[in-house]
């Protein structure tokens, strides 16, 4: 429910009629739409705190939200949400450029590759430590290990790492070492570890489920944000259709659309989605063209040989070109790389 205030309500008043829903235990929310100021109200008591703002007079109009996602939804808030991750951002002028291998393999590897994309100016470094792989049999990651190695990286470049979480008993391990904690498409729907990465403050990367509908990605994301965590940032990977020259199908369309429903960052993984690096360049253009807040891209040094997702991997020089041309088009779109 969002509750429109008359024009001329004090600071003071408002103040009042925020506490006084949060006594019916709803949660609420303040924006500003036209200078007026909106009260989103959220909860199974939300009719009496209606009940409460109208017999004080305050309230112009009431109006009904009919989507399942309140506190992700545009309509509660209406400028975008900028994730702060240390000395970066998400979801600002600056495009989030995520960038390294699938999986970190060794120290070398992974300190190798950090220093070649910041480079060439990413401003986060990936690497996963726990893999989700589809068989039990195939690397499944360095695990701990992989995680001090990625420290050993973010303390040689700088860059704030950014690593798939698979199980809710590690959020400390996590929340202690990690500067953006991935939540993988095949996690997307695990509503347990979603609730308690909502205890935490940790920007979480969501990953749309490749299955998910758009929906069901932002009423993940309103998992996360009921808790108290509100540092969300949404990832378009791909989705799952009939076509299998791809990995999966990269639904630009999802970025537009999200971009009018909710107020959360929104970047892209050509990686996932296309399955092929040759097609990680002519993506990751279509994304920022269509309003994508930043990229998540696959960069390994030896594609050939890499531990998982060789084929998709683009190497260092690769890279470097592949921002070197995206550089224009960011700016056509009024964003800087
Ligand atoms: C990944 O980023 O390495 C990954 C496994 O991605 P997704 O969850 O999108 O498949
Ligand atoms: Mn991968």
């Amino acid at each position: 429910m969002l509750a429109v205030l008359k024009s001329g309500i004090s600071r003071c008043e408002i103040e009042e009629l925020k506490s006084a829903i949060e006594k019916c235990g709803c949660i609420v929310r303040e924006s500003t739409e036209e200078g007026r100021c909106i009260l989103g109200l959220i909860g199974e008591n939300a009719a009496q705190a209606v009940g409460e703002l109208n017999s004080t007079g305050c309230v112009e109009e009431l109006k009904e939200v009919q989507e399942p996602y309140k506190l992700a939804n545009r309509r509660f808030k209406q400028g975008n949400t900028v994730v702060s991750v240390k000395n970066g951002t998400v979801g600002g002028a600056k495009l989030a450029i995520m960038a390294g291998p699938c999986s970190v393999e060794s120290e070398e590897q992974i300190v190798d590759i950090a220093r070649k994309v910041k480079a060439c100016g990413a401003g986060f470094l990936r690497g996963g430590a726990f893999k989700p792989r589809t068989s039990p049999y195939s690397f499944q990651g360095l695990k701990q290990q992989g995680l001090e190695l990625l420290k050993i990286a973010r303390q040689e470049t700088g860059l704030p790492i950014v690593t798939e979480i698979m199980s809710a008993d590690r959020i400390g391990e996590f929340v202690d070492n990690v500067d953006i904690i991935q939540v993988g498409s095949r996690n997307m729907q695990n509503f347990e570890l979603l609730k308690e990465l909502g205890r935490t403050k940790t920007p979480v990367l969501l990953k749309r489920g490749f299955s998910a509908t758009i929906e069901e990605l932002l009423m993940s994301a309103e998992y996360i944000m009921a808790g108290g965590n509100e540092n969300v940032i949404l990832c378009e990977r791909g989705i799952r259709t009939f076509e299998t020259y791809t990995r999966n199908t990269l639904d630009l369309s999802a970025i537009p659309a999200i971009k009018r429903l909710s107020h959360l960052p929104i970047i892209v993984d050509p990686s996932h989605a296309a399955g092929h690096w040759w097609m990680v360049e002519p993506l990751s253009k279509a994304a920022i063209a269509v309003g994508a807040d930043g990229l998540m891209i696959e960069v390994h040094s030896d594609p050939e040989n890499a531990q998982c997702d060789g084929p998709q991997s683009i190497k260092p020089e690769r890279f470097r070109d592949l921002m070197e041309g995206l550089s224009s088009i960011a700016c056509f779109e009024k964003r800087v790389i």
